[in-house]
């Protein structure tokens, strides 16, 4: 908890906000209830019960919520009443400076909340803006010229433009970090701090996270003032309304055919498959697109444009298999998005929770599967760990699939060979190297690295990269790994 801080603990079902059913119980103005009445929403969510009447009294807010549990309109509706005073018709940008600042550690995920937001703003005549990296700048300049009241940013792309003096906070009322432990995951904190600091004060402040580790207990601590807390679900809890299952199998070659079995004997009609390598997300949406289960690839060696088509087919179901890395999935609002794989155990466990929080949204019921082979034991004992309960799981019989092996490549032993040779030389070469069997190439030993900082937002730029592995230090490292793992074969050389 932020030392300084006073701290309210709300609890709306059995609080004085008991009886807010409705969005105008909340006392919103007209113009934000058109719009969301437009948009379907029946009543508020858990979050937004807690969180829209503290955000409209200017209290500054931790919140932890579970993703698609309508946290954006939680924060958004309240933040457009708070500027509806502010909203004007001018031409002149200087009647429309940022009032209000949102952060976001994705470009997809920036993206989404500035569609809801702008949805929202629809009727109130306050203007929102977006600004990311990994896409051209100019037309960005254009949008901050004519002014908005709303700027949604990933933090690299935000301070390329403050550097070129193309936006100015110096009035933002109001700071949003929204998935703020994914930021601090993406070695984002020197931006926040950077960006925090041309912030004028007193403001509003609002930090929304999966979770509340100790590290973004610390954020809080440096940036909220006597926060109200608002946590929906219990600390590191999973959507209960997500039926989990793991299937083992016999080695890290099956895990392809085992995704594919799942699919079609699940029959499972849209399903968002997470890899932990963009390589193996890549490999993986081939196989299975080559089996006729239409599938495609989205992580951060995709062009922007390339990863927003692939996301819309998919929203529009004319793509069945979305397989993904962690950060290109992050924030995707998919709805009814009624199965979750994982197609490799994440190396966090916390991403564990974020992943199959893509299922099962907005009370809908879900179905999250994860496959796994012996050497992914120490994982789902992470995972089982932050659960605090043991995951179903049951053996599943499927065929490796064939290797294609890349021309002229030398004939080396396979993973599987190596590893049934010699089990207890790979397990303990796995700290000098990567995590023992996430990768299916045998040869490849370069680390993860959770927090690596990134030089621009957006794409998966801090996930673990086998295109790197060319690189000179992971090249060492991977020298490195092969000495100690030829030293505990006793010497051999392979
Ligand atoms: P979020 O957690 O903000 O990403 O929202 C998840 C999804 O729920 C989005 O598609 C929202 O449009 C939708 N949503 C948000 N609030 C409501 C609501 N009160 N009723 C129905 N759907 C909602």
């Amino acid at each position: 908890m932020p030392a300084s801080a006073s701290l309210i603990a709300v609890n709306f079902n059995r609080g004085r906000f008991h009886n807010l059913s409705t969005f105008s119980d909340f006392g919103l103005a007209e113009p934000v209830l058109r719009a969301v009445s437009e948009l379907g929403y029946a009543e508020p969510t858990p979050i937004q019960q807690q969180a829209i009447p503290v955000v409209m009294t200017g209290r500054d807010v931790m919140g932890a919520a579970q993703t698609g549990t309508g946290k954006t309109a939680g924060f958004a509706l309240p933040i457009l009443q708070r500027l509806l005073p502010a909203a004007n018709n001018s031409a002149s940008p200087a009647r429309h400076p940022v009032r209000a600042l949102v952060l976001a550690p994705t470009r997809e995920l920036a993206d989404q909340i500035f569609v809801n937001f702008r949805d929202y703003a629809k009727y109130t005549g306050l203007r929102v803006a977006v600004v990311y990296g990994g896409v051209d700048i100019n037309p960005q300049y254009a949008a901050l010229r004519k002014g908005c009241e709303v700027l949604i940013a990933t933090p690299g792309r935000l301070l390329d433009h403050v550097g070129q003096k193309t936006v100015n906070l110096s009035q933002a009322e109001i700071l949003v970090l929204d998935e703020a432990d994914r930021m601090l995951d993406m070695g984002f904190l020197p931006d926040i701090q950077r960006i925090t600091a041309l912030l004028p004060t007193p403001r509003q402040n609002l930090l929304f996270s999966a979770t509340f580790a100790n590290e973004i207990r610390k954020l809080a601590g440096t940036i909220l003032t006597a926060p109200v807390v608002i946590e929906v679900a219990a600390r590191n809890a999973t959507a209960d309304n997500v039926e989990q299952l793991i299937f083992r199998v016999g080695s890290v070659e099956a895990k392809r055919s085992a995704v594919s079995k799942l699919i079609i004997d699940r029959n499972l009609a849209q399903v968002l498959v997470f890899s932990n390598t963009k390589i193996g997300a890549g490999r993986l949406a081939r196989q299975l697109d080559l089996e006729g289960l239409n599938a495609a690839a989205i992580h951060g060696d995709k062009s922007q444009q390339e990863r927003l088509a692939t996301l819309e087919a998919f929203k529009k179901g004319e793509i069945r298999v979305l397989v993904a890395t962690d950060v290109a999935a992050r924030g995707l609002d998919i709805v009814e998005l009624p199965a979750v794989i994982n197609y490799d155990l994440p190396f966090q466990a916390e991403d564990y929770i974020h992943r199959i929080g893509r299922t099962g949204r907005a009370g809908a019921s879900g179905v999250a599967l994860s496959v796994m082979s012996p050497v992914d034991e120490r994982l789902l004992v992470e995972i089982e760990k932050l659960l605090k309960r043991k995951l179903p799981s049951e053996n599943i019989e499927v065929v490796a699939a064939a290797r294609r092996e890349p021309p002229g490549r030398v004939d080396r032993p396979r993973r599987a060979e190596r590893e049934r040779n010699a089990p207890r030389a790979v397990a303990k070469a796995a700290p000098v190297g990567r995590m023992p069997g996430q990768s299916d190439d045998p040869f490849f030993f370069e680390p993860y690295r959770p927090a690596q900082p990134v030089e621009d937002v957006g794409g998966d730029d801090a996930q673990p990269a086998a295109t790197s592995a060319l690189d000179s230090r992971a090249g060492r490292q991977q020298r490195h790994a092969k000495t100690q793992l030829a030293a505990l074969l006793g010497g051999k050389k392979f």
